[in-house]
């Protein structure tokens, strides 16, 4: 038995083989090769699978998010059979190059001429090749699509993931995750928590390759991990799930039941998510709402632009099956650690505080116009709210509203259906944001605090760092303080204050929560039901004064 120990970052116990994450290094090894025939034969064998995982994608595109994000793997599947491509590999193989790097040298002539030409939607395809192209050079050197090519789930182990990496992954082949780096503030922890998925990071170099395949149980809650554990190690760790399990189906027992306190202050309890798939998650846990869906994760998920087409089915989708329910969708955060290629955003020193989230919206005005065009066509299909992420201005809300009023207008001339009234909301999680709330309040419709970029830029503590968890203290007086300074100027404007960072799930200080006044809190669909217990157990006046003045003192 050998037992190792990282930071438990999502909850549960999971048990099974232990699977390494297949990442191609991205090299491309070149050689001549005698057999070309038996590498023409290799080529076509790689071609045959592409078209395969492509028609797989498709299927699941399809059932997901709907016909015209579907027909992205169709195009691909043409792409692969175009005569042009296919025999300009065949003609480099038969002057001796090993497949891969007729591949890739193909990919890079196409897509040169794709970029070359004068309409923007072929410069596009330059993207489309290159990627069905990788795909391709991916089967023939091994590397996996998706990661995983395993029969049985698997508990997934990897240096890191990127989000980009697991937004891709097939959630149905994960029991859980091990890895050497990452932080329990990363975009890949808060998917995994979301997924409801256990999840251990910073396990450093103890964990081996070699434990690949080894039979393993993970603790998401303590970070314990153990490889052939024996019978009593077996035993506490499988006892420990089927308290779980039976905690759960206590919990069950809430459903339908307000988040009433014992005094009968009313919280409302809302759902993050990344995508509409997440929506089964957020009807299962019987979430009021959806407080935060983090939309770059369609940017994340695509080679390209997601089109106006393909977000509005997108949004339509999770605002009908919300049924009326408030579905506050934020516009996209991609940088950071969020990083989309084809943003070709340039390296930056400090990403956390360069050109993300809103500044490139405000930055690019064609890609925000986008996504605001398809927010507002879908709103006429549910309870849709839109909210701006990083602010740290009055201009920038001002300068939003009225981008926004604009797409409004241009959808009304086109005579396009949408909802009379949108709310239109602010993440606070910015230190500017909390000193400007009073007059921010006066712009928007509710606050929604982004604790964990609140916490990062309050405290200088990147959220990503792996050896400064100590630091990243989002129980900071610092940071409680800024959130009451943000519910008094937003309850004094008359407007509606949450939280949907991580925090809002962290039931040590639901109370501290409700003494402030928030009026909201959006956490993992799995949180909803153990939060609704305790909301319920609170009496909400019995200790406000106390703990206001302790958060004064
Ligand atoms: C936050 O910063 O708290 C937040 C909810 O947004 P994200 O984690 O996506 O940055
Ligand atoms: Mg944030």
């Amino acid at each position: 038995m050998i037992r190792l120990q990282g930071k438990g970052v999502s909850g549960g116990v999971a048990a099974g083989p232990l699977y390494f994450y297949r990442r191609g290094n991205g090299e491309i090894e070149r050689r001549e090769v005698a057999d070309t025939a038996a590498e023409l034969a290799r080529f076509e064998e790689a071609r045959k699978t592409a078209m395969e995982q492509l028609g797989a994608l498709y299927e699941k595109a399809l059932a997901e998010v709907g016909e015209e994000s579907a027909q992205l793997f169709e195009s691909h599947q043409l792409m692969l059979d175009d005569l042009d491509y296919v025999e300009s590999v065949q003609g480099m193989v038969e002057g001796g190059l090993n497949a891969e790097a007729a591949v890739a040298d193909t990919a890079e002539i196409f897509a040169e001429m794709f970029a070359n030409m004068d309409d923007a939607y072929m410069q596009a395809r330059a993207a489309d090749v290159r990627d069905i192209s990788g795909r391709v050079v991916g089967i023939l050197t091994g590397a996996v699509a998706g990661g995983i090519d395993s029969d049985v789930p698997v508990v997934l182990a990897s240096d890191d993931l990127a989000p980009s990496e697991t937004v891709q992954l097939d959630k149905s082949k994960i029991l859980g995750f091990v890895t050497r780096g990452g932080s329990g503030n990363s975009h890949t922890a808060i998917l995994a928590r979301t997924m409801g998925i256990p999840a251990i990071c910073s396990v450093g170099d103890a964990l081996e390759d070699g434990f690949e395949g080894r039979e393993v149980i993970i603790d998401g809650q303590t970070g314990e991990i153990v490889f052939d554990a024996d019978a009593a190690a077996r035993d506490r760790l499988l006892k420990k799930q089927a308290k779980e399990r039976a905690l759960k189906e206590l919990l069950e027992k809430l459903k339908g039941q307000p988040n009433v306190t014992i005094d009968g202050r009313s919280v409302m309890v809302y759902c993050n998510i990344g995508s509409p798939e997440d929506v089964d998650a957020v009807l299962q846990n019987d979430g009021g709402g959806i407080g935060l869906f983090r939309s770059e994760f369609l940017y994340l998920q695509n080679n390209d632009y997601p089109t106006e087409e393909q977000q509005f089915q997108a949004y339509k989708t999770v605002a009908e099956r919300m049924g009326g329910k408030r579905v506050i969708i934020r516009t996209l955060d991609i940088g950071a650690d969020k990083q989309a290629d084809y943003f070709q955003l340039d390296h930056e020193e400090n990403p956390a505080m360069g050109l993300r989230a809103i500044r490139i919206c405000l930055t690019r005005p064609e890609v925000f116009r986008t996504q605001l065009r398809a927010l507002y066509r879908a709103s006429a299909y549910g309870k849709i709210a839109i909210m701006f992420p990083m602010i740290t201005s009055v201009w920038e809300v001002q300068e939003i509203k009225r981008i926004c009023a604009n797409v409004r207008e241009e959808l009304m001339r086109e005579g396009v259906p949408m909802a009379d009234y949108v709310e239109l909301g602010i993440m606070i999680e910015t230190p500017a944001s909390v000193m400007l709330s009073d007059r921010l309040a006066k712009e928007v419709d509710f606050f929604s605090v982004g604790t964990n970029d609140l916490t990062q830029y309050t405290l200088a503590v990147d959220r990503q760092g792996q050896s400064l968890d100590r630091f990243f203290d989002a129980h900071h007086p610092a940071v409680l303080r800024m959130l009451k300074m943000a519910a008094d100027n937003a309850h004094a404007a008359g407007i509606w204050i949450g939280i949907c960072g991580e925090l809002g799930a962290d039931v040590s200080l639901t109370e501290t929560f409700l003494a402030i006044g928030i009026d909201e809190l959006s956490v993992s669909p799995s949180s909803v039901l153990p939060l609704r217990s305790t909301v319920r157990s609170i009496d909400s006046s019995a200790r406000r004064d106390e703990i206001l003045a302790e958060l004064a003192r």
